[in-house]
């Protein structure tokens, strides 16, 4: 047998090593359930590779054990699913690949610092194999791939180093070998460790047997300690928050429970159980295009293959969890899953059960729901733009913050606070509550007393104008060109004054469209207005300001489009313009061009030329201080 190599860990090994030792100290049994889920992982995944590849299948039941040895003070999990070469032993058990370790490192180092309370919450999170080191001084993985002849013994007392060498193991699969610390005796004991198992991993679909080896010579006898069934399998009445909770932290390689979840059963067309989860956290990649997503498939209790995205849409991308299809072939492929009826009727079932969720989470825990909302709402009213079908049940989850309300409100209820005369749902889109609160095309919509929804994700302007009416009332723009608010309130006395406003400003309509004519599309005037001189409007189909400019920064072939610019023929300013107009027009191009830049920057627009911008306002300031 050749020489064991030595090798050290990755930096970020041994920092989590230490931080495991010190932090987890009062929460040492993890290290039992996380072994035991890489056994059951490790199980799945032979189980899977066997379908394509025969030469993999175990002639035994595939299933995991924990032999207690009192005499040499070693705790072993043993699986036999697929394996590890060498290669993939120094790189899954000397290295720090996943971000979620990383993130899980900050935290760690967070929790620790900001209270004992912090501690407490460290006994919920997962740190992996490394785990191990908690209760044992040195640990041993042999393993042998399924398919390979040769076994390796990995060997690490969790200093600096770990070895890796040449090892015996008559069959495929992985032992852990805990050789216990002096003061770890209790894990020795069988009914400590049966406890254990039946608390932590009792979600577990696959057997796990217990032996304690003593002073006799006697080959250990295992004794089966869990059920053995598929949790999703089970009635939900059987099944325990807790065992929920485990199950999904297994599945999703969380260290938080979820924020809910739902467990159903379909029958009819087609057969199947789900398990669905809400995370309580967004993971870091929700909006890149190219990110996993989707649940995790199972064909009559077998796992086939993680993140079938085919069975959830896009918009539902942060919800995770397990579908078990008693229908579709062993050997489904991504093709098949692509092109299948069998596949869309799941979909449309997940999709449902995923929405109650989210509509009883919002029901029954409206903090939880907020949580939700905050992290995961933009993503969902992707569902309205993209998915038809869906935009009902999608628009009475909406949330909008308010310019009457504080906190979120629904549609629903806004639709309960609308005023007599008022027909329509109005909102304004933009980047940023505070802009949008102070926005000219608020102005009249406020005089009236009607609520102004502020919308301030990117997607919402899709959205919005995808959705189109909320229980028969339209949802109008208050910067849209369509926004018309009648002047019905008006007397007749105040009737003719309007009137006669208008036709005294036409004149200043057409020298606003001279001067602006390579900028603005139209010139009129506006019902929008109260206390500002003027605004800018988008024309019918067009993009709000803020998304157009988003997506030029991004290259996604968007031509600047030509607005439409309102004027308040109430307004002193306009007032005193016209007559301006009359007695010195040459002043009054400037005025204008000061105006236009002026409403630009209202909107949150950037202006186009910022220095003449300057030298315009200086030169008119000048003026009115010298005079
Ligand atoms: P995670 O399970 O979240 O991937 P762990 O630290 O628990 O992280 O395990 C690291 C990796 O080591 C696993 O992803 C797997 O590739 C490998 N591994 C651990 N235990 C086993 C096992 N019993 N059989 C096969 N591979 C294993
Ligand atoms: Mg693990």
């Amino acid at each position: 047998m050749t020489e064991a190599t030595s090798h050290s860990f990755k930096a970020e090994v041994s920092q989590v090593l230490h931080l495991v030792v010190n932090s987890l100290y009062s929460h040492k049994e993890v290290f039992l359930r996380e072994l035991i889920s890489n056994a059951s992982d490790a199980l799945d995944k032979r189980r899977f590779e066997a379908l394509t590849d025969p030469k993999l299948s175990e002639s035994g039941e595939l299933k995991i054990r924990i032999l207690a040895d009192e005499k040499a003070k070693t705790l072993t999990i043993s699986d036999n699913g697929i394996g590890m070469t060498a290669a993939e032993m120094e790189q899954n058990l000397g290295t720090i690949a996943r971000s979620g370790t990383r993130e899980f490192l900050s935290k760690l180092q967070k929790a620790k610092e900001a209270s004992e309370q912090g501690l407490q919450l460290i006994g919920q999170f997962g740190v992996g194999f490394y785990s191990a080191y908690l209760v044992a001084e040195r640990v041993d993985v042999v393993s042998r791939h399924a398919g390979h002849e040769e076994a390796q013994r990995w060997s690490s007392d969790a200093q600096e180093s770990f070895t890796i060498a040449e090892a015996v193991r008559p069959e495929a699969g992985t032992d852990v070998v805990l050789y216990l610390k002096e003061d770890q005796a209790e894990f020795l004991k069988a009914q400590r460790l049966r406890d254990l198992v039946r608390r932590y991993s009792d979600y577990i679909g696959h057997p796990i047997e217990l032996a304690v080896a003593g002073e006799s010579a006697e080959a250990p006898k295992f004794e089966r300690i869990n059920q053995a069934s598929a949790l999703w399998q089970r009635s939900p009445s059987d099944v325990t928050e807790e065992q929920y909770s485990e199950f999904y932290k297994h599945l999703v390689h969380d260290f938080e429970p979820p924020l809910a979840h739902r467990h159903f059963k379909v029958e009819g067309t087609q057969l199947f159980a789900g398990l669905l989860f809400l995370p309580r956290r967004p993971p870091f990649d929700l909006y890149d295009p190219n990110a996993k997503h989707g649940v995790r498939l199972h064909v009559r209790r077998v796992f086939v293959m993680d993140d079938a995205e085919e069975l959830l849409p896009k918009f539902l991308r942060f919800v995770r969890g397990v579908i078990d299809s008693e229908d579709l072939p062993l050997n489904v492929s991504r093709e098949l899953l692509q092109d299948s009826k069998l596949v869309r009727v799941i979909k449309k079932q997940v999709v449902n059960h995923s929405l109650s969720m989210i509509e009883s989470l919002a029901a029954d825990k409206p903090d939880d729901f907020l949580k939700f909302w905050g992290d995961f709402g933009a993503v969902l009213k992707e569902g309205i733009h993209f998915e038809l079908e869906h935009r009902e049940r999608i628009a009475k989850l909406l949330r909008y913050e308010s310019s009457t309300q504080s906190g979120l409100t629904t549609l629903g209820d806004y639709v309960s606070r609308m005023k007599e005369g008022q027909s329509a749902i109005y909102y304004a889109t933009g980047t940023s509550r505070s802009l949008l609160e102070s926005s000219p095309h608020l102005e009249a919509l406020k005089k009236r007393g009607y609520e102004v929804l502020f919308m301030t994700d990117g997607i919402d302007p899709f959205a919005v104008s995808s959705l189109g009416t909320f229980a028969d009332k339209p949802l109008v723009s208050a910067m849209d060109e369509k926004l018309e608010l009648g002047n019905e309130t008006l007397s007749d006395d105040e009737r003719k004054a309007d009137e006669e406003l208008k036709k005294n400003a036409e004149p200043l309509i057409q020298r606003f469209s001279a001067v602006l004519k390579d900028k603005i599309k139209e010139v009129r005037l506006s019902s929008r207005l109260t206390d500002s001189p003027l605004c800018l409007v988008v024309p019918e189909g067009g993009l709000a300001p803020h998304i157009e400019r988003l997506m030029m920064a991004r290259q996604m072939g968007v031509v600047p489009q030509k607005r439409i610019l309102e004027l308040n023929p109430a307004h002193p300013l306009i007032v005193g313009l016209e007559r301006k107009d009359q007695e010195d027009p040459a002043s009054v191009a400037q005025w204008i061009e000061l105006l236009y830049d002026q409403a630009l920057i209202a909107e949150g627009s950037p202006v186009d030329d910022p220095a003449a911008f300057a030298q315009r306002l200086t030169r008119l300031l000048t003026q009115n201080a010298q005079a």
